[in-house]
C-alpha cells in the first residue's frame, strides 16, 4: 500500500427526511443568536420557510445569490450580514447559495450551517470562489468549511430532472477524480467508490421520479460522499478542464461536468488502471468511461459541449488554457491529447 496522509476536519451531519426540523436546534448548538438565512432568488420560499423555523433566531434573509459568486453579491452579502449583525449563516440551496456563505465566512469567520439542497458537494469542502473580472479564483480555507451540514432529501424533491441529472453527475466526477488523486488515501477511496454505487443506482429513479424519497436520500448520500472525496483529495484534468470552460464559455457548470466526465475517463484510462477499474465496478459496467456516458444518456443529461453552449472556434484556446500551467494528472497533460478529448465531448462520441 502507498504512503499517505489523512487529514479530515470534523463536520457535523444531520441526514434523514425531517432533518430540517432540526435547524434552530442546531443553530443554537453553535451558540449562534441572529442567524441569515441565503438563497437564491428561485428559492427564496425555502429560505422564507427555514427562517419562520428560526424564529426570534433569524436576524433575515438574503436571498441574492447566483452561480460562481461575482465578487459584486459576496460584498453586498457581506454588508448585509455586517449590517444585521449576524453571528451565522444558514445556507439553504445548491453550491451558489453555500458559496455564497463561504464568501461571508472567509471574512468574517461565521460559521455555516448548510442545507444542501443539491448534489454539487460544496457543503462538505473548504474550497471557495469568487468571480472578479469575469475571473473565478479559488482557495482553500478552513474558515469557510460549513460547521454543520443537514441533508434532508424532501428539500430535494423540487429539484427538475435537468438539473438532478447533471448535479448528480458532477458529483460523480468529484469521486471519479478522487480515486486517482495525488493524494488519494485508502479511506477516501472507499467513499468515492460508495458515492458512485450510490448515485449510478439513485439517479436514473430521481429523474422518472423526482418525489421518490427512497431515491433522494440514496442520491443525496451519494452527494455526501462525493463532497467529502472532493474536499479530502486535489483533483486533476476533469476538473481543471471543466473550471476553464465553464469559466471562459460561461457553460452550465453542472453539465459541463456531465460532458466532460467520460472523455476524462478515457484520456486517463492507461495511466490509472486500478482507479479505472474501481469506477467500473462501482458503475456496474465493463467500461468506467463507457458506463459513464450510458449513465448520461439513461438519464437524459447532455452528452455533447455543442449542445451546452460551447462554439466549436472555442475548442483550440479551451485546450490552450488548459494545458498552460503543468498540474498533477495521472496522464501527463498534452495539448493534442486535451484538444482530441475536447473535441470528442464537442460532438459528443461514447468512448470506444
Ligand atoms: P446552483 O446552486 O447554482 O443551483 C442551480 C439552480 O437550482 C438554482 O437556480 C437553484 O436555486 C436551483 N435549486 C437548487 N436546489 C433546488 C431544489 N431543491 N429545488 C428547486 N430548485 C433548486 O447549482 P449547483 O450545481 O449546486 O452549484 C454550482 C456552483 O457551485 C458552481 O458555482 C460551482 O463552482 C460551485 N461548487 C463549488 C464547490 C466547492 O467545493 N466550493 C463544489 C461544487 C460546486
Amino acid at each position: 500500500m502507498r504512503g499517505f496522509v489523512y487529514d479530515q476536519p470534523a463536520i457535523r451531519v444531520i441526514f434523514g427526511v425531517g432533518a430540517l426540523d432540526r435547524l434552530a436546534e442546531e443553530v443554537q448548538r453553535l451558540g449562534a443568536r441572529r442567524a441569515l438565512v441565503l438563497a437564491t432568488p428561485e428559492q427564496r420560499g425555502d429560505a422564507e420557510q427555514a427562517a419562520r423555523r428560526l424564529g426570534s433566531a433569524a436576524a433575515g434573509v438574503y436571498a441574492e445569490a447566483v452561480m460562481h459568486v461575482p465578487i459584486e453579491t459576496a460584498r453586498a452579502a457581506r454588508q448585509e450580514a455586517h449590517r444585521l449583525a449576524a453571528d451565522c449563516c444558514v445556507a439553504i440551496g445548491g453550491g451558489s447559495t453555500i458559496g455564497l456563505g463561504k464568501a461571508i465566512a472567509l471574512e468574517s469567520g461565521l460559521p455555516i450551517v448548510a442545507v444542501p439542497t443539491t448534489y454539487a458537494g460544496s457543503e462538505m469542502t473548504p474550497i471557495y470562489g469568487l468571480t472578479e473580472g469575469g475571473l473565478k479564483r479559488t482557495g482553500r480555507d478552513r474558515k469557510v468549511l460549513p460547521r454543520t451540514v443537514l441533508y434532508d432529501p424532501t428539500l430535494s424533491v423540487t429539484l427538475p430532472p435537468k438539473i438532478s441529472g447533471p448535479s448528480g453527475m458532477n458529483a460523480i466526477a468529484h469521486c471519479v477524480e478522487g480515486l486517482y488523486a495525488q493524494d488519494a488515501n485508502p479511506i477516501i477511496s472507499l467513499m468515492a467508490a460508495e458515492g458512485i454505487r450510490a448515485l449510478a443506482r439513485s439517479l436514473p429513479v430521481v429523474v422518472l421520479a423526482p418525489a421518490n424519497l427512497e431515491a433522494r436520500a440514496d442520491a443525496l448520500y451519494g452527494a455526501w460522499l462525493a463532497g467529502t472525496v472532493l474536499g479530502a483529495t486535489s483533483m486533476s484534468i476533469h476538473h481543471k478542464l471543466c473550471h476553464t470552460l465553464g469559466g471562459t464559455f460561461n457553460l452550465g457548470h453542472a453539465e459541463v461536468h456531465t460532458v466532460i466526465l467520460p472523455h476524462a475517463v478515457a484520456f486517463n484510462r492507461e495511466a490509472a488502471p486500478e482507479a479505472i477499474r474501481v469506477v467500473a465496478e462501482a458503475l456496474g459496467s465493463k467500461g468506467a468511461a463507457q458506463g459513464i456516458y450510458d449513465l448520461a444518456v439513461r438519464i437524459g443529461a447532455p452528452i455533447a459541449l455543442k449542445d451546452i453552449g460551447m462554439p466549436l472556434d472555442g475548442l483550440d484556446r479551451a485546450a490552450k488554457l488548459a494545458t498552460e500551467n503543468p498540474y498533477y494528472n495521472p496522464r501527463p497533460v498534452d495539448y493534442a491529447g486535451v484538444r482530441q478529448l475536447l473535441e470528442d465531448a464537442y460532438y459528443g462520441k461514447r468512448p470506444v
